[in-house]
């Protein structure tokens, strides 16, 4: 239908209005990224904007779209690499690694866009090292580089004031959650989100050997304006763990100090204030650079102080870029080194650990503090916690971060998963896991696990009620297979991951994450008028289920007094009773890997 003339005059103006507008915002928009003592950062659009500058400035670097995040938009890559790129997406980027002999290095900004440190320092990194063509050769012939500018769009563009309540700036910043109100930075072994399957999309394609996840401290005050979280040395497992915690830590620390940015492991308090010690963090793979290690990758969460000033904290955050730039670049032989002593170890393992819990054992850590003290607050009128900036303390504190195994997996010669698990098998392959479908139907002996009891969280936990196992048995039994079913070897690269996952005791296994609740739960039940009768026939017709029923009765405490409670011993007795209730869906190999 035509619109009448004083309607389309009414659309020319709008229109007209509009696109000067825009004109105006982009011809005189000043430079969003901070600089000295700005107090703001970019928005989305003019992040990618930004970045797709810096791509055409530079024949080295390239800006792909990587895959879809909840909100609808996509999630960039900026890839900077001395060699060719035969197409701008996923595939290009894997076939580009898999001839690169450099290592990879990955930086995740905005994960929690709150805390957008490293969107402005990443930018104004990568502006100083493409004004520096002899430096950015010398980076580049050692590692590859890719940096998502901003992982949690969904997150950035829900931009306002004051979400970060205890923050220092910046004016206007984004939420943590994302569009499903996801915190992204819990996603990565349930990948909820459409933006983690993008990043282990990534992951895989890129293989990095670094990552590092830029971020903002909560928590206590004192002078650091930055803190770090290290894949957990004894989590990363002997060859990887030494050297982080011997060899690496030590290196950043000295090479941040002598940028003049003093830096400490993450304050992640032991008791009230930092006096009575620290406590290694212990990043399970629901976090990046738990997920990362589970691959051989090296991870740092990169913790600017909230109390410093904006401009201060992206400065810290660059500097932390150029502290692990130069510690690959002096070290690209002992990285390699230790990451291929690592796969080498996970070709020859029997078993590998699935849970880890701290130990009582503590290293001395030169620490500075504020003072702290207690005084009468004036809102509740009770004690409350204030530190005072101008009277600072330094002395050595105990910092709690060696970690033991709790629970050891066995490993398997292979693992059986029914192809109706399609959301796990899904995630697995995601994940590059090799496997193979079985050919015709079979029924074979496998080890099957009865789980004994969990409880589920009361409220939802990132969009699930998380499980904790009490105890699971392993028995062999004959399983009925179909064909389309999956075998997953054990003897490959992702050996790790796949014990994490599998096994249901780990942190983060399928099972926590409740991936096989429909299988916990027995479906068929029995009435009891009617089975009354079918139990006196089947003790009638069995002298040795009429000596364990009556043991049963005379050792169990309330059985006997308890008519119902009788009829289900002998319910579960019989085979009435399903014997695949609480079985767990992941089946093993009789025997283990050799
Ligand atoms: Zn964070």
């Amino acid at each position: 239908m035509p619109l009448n003339p004083r309607l389309q005059l009414l659309f020319l103006f709008t229109v007209l209005v509009t696109g000067i507008t825009a004109f105006a915002q982009q011809s005189f928009s000043t430079d969003p990224f901070v600089e000295q003592d700005d107090n703001r950062t970019p928005t989305w659009e003019e992040t990618i904007d930004a970045f797709y500058s810096l791509a055409k400035a530079c024949e080295y670097a390239h800006l792909m779209q990587v895959g879809q995040s909840d909100v609808g938009r996509p999630i960039h890559a900026f890839v900077l690499t001395l060699s060719a790129i035969d197409s701008l997406n996923l595939s290009g980027l894997q076939a580009m690694r898999q001839t690169s002999e450099r290592l990879g290095l990955l930086i995740n900004n905005a994960i929690h866009p709150g805390e957008p440190c490293g969107v402005d320092a990443s930018v104004n990194w990568i502006r100083e090292l493409i004004a520096h063509p002899g430096r950015m050769h010398s980076v580049l012939s050692t590692m590859d580089i890719t940096v998502i500018p901003m992982y949690n769009i969904g997150g950035a563009l829900n931009r306002n004031c004051c979400t970060r309540t205890n923050q220092n700036g910046p004016e206007m910043y984004g939420f943590r959650g994302n569009a499903r109100n996801l915190d992204l930075n819990r996603d990565f072994i349930k990948m909820d989100s459409r933006n983690a399957r993008s990043f282990v999309e990534l992951f895989h394609s890129f293989s990095p050997d670094v990552l590092i996840d830029t971020h903002t401290s909560n928590g206590a005050d004192y002078p650091y304006e930055m803190t770090l979280i290290s894949t957990q040395p004894d989590k990363a497992g002997p060859a990887l763990g030494v050297f982080i915690r011997d060899k690496m830590e030590p290196t950043l620390f000295a090479s941040m100090l002598r940028r003049g940015i003093p830096t400490s492991p993450y304050v992640y308090l032991k008791g009230e204030t930092p006096e009575d010690g620290i406590v290694g963090f212990l990043e399970t793979p629901r976090y990046s650079t738990g997920y990362a290690v589970l691959f051989g990758c090296i991870g740092f969460t990169a913790e600017a102080h909230m109390l410093k000033p904006f401009a201060t904290r992206v400065k810290a955050t660059k500097a932390f870029i150029e502290s692990i730039v130069e510690f690959m670049q002096m070290h690209s032989s002992d990285i390699k080194t230790v990451c291929a002593a690592e796969a080498d170890r996970l070709r020859n393992v029997q078993s590998l650990p699935v849970r880890w819990e701290r130990t009582a054992k503590s290293s001395p850590l030169s620490f500075e503090g504020f003072e702290s003290k207690k005084e009468i607050s004036s809102v509740t009128g009770e004690l409350r916690l204030r530190y005072d900036r101008t009277r600072k303390w330094s002395k050595e504190i105990p910092f709690y971060n060696y970690y033991k195994s709790s629970a050891e997996s066995l490993i398997p010669e292979f693992w059986v998963i029914p192809q109706a698990w399609r959301h796990v098998v899904d995630r697995l392959q995601c994940n590059g896991v090799t496997m193979r479908p079985v050919e015709s139907d079979t029924t074979i002996l496998l080890r099957t696990g009865k789980i004994y009891g969990f409880t589920s969280l009361p409220n939802p936990y990132e969009g699930h009620h998380v499980n904790k196992l009490d105890s699971v048995e392993w028995l062999v039994s004959l399983v009925q297979l179909f064909a389309g079913d999956w075998v997953i070897p054990s003897d490959q690269r992702n050996l790790r991951y796949l014990c994490e996952v599998l096994d249901p005791r780990g942190h983060d296994s399928f099972f926590a994450w409740n991936f096989f609740d429909s299988a916990m739960q027995q479906k068929e039940y029995f009435s009891g008028y009617v089975f009354e009768d079918t139990a006196a026939e089947l003790l009638a017709s069995d002298s040795l289920l009429r000596i364990s029923f009556e043991y049963a009765k005379s050792s169990t405490p309330g059985l006997r007094e308890n008519p119902q409670s009788q009829l289900d011993w002998l319910y579960r007795a019989s085979p009435h009773y399903e014997r695949t209730s609480n079985r767990y869906p992941v089946f093993m190999s009789v025997s283990n890997r050799k």
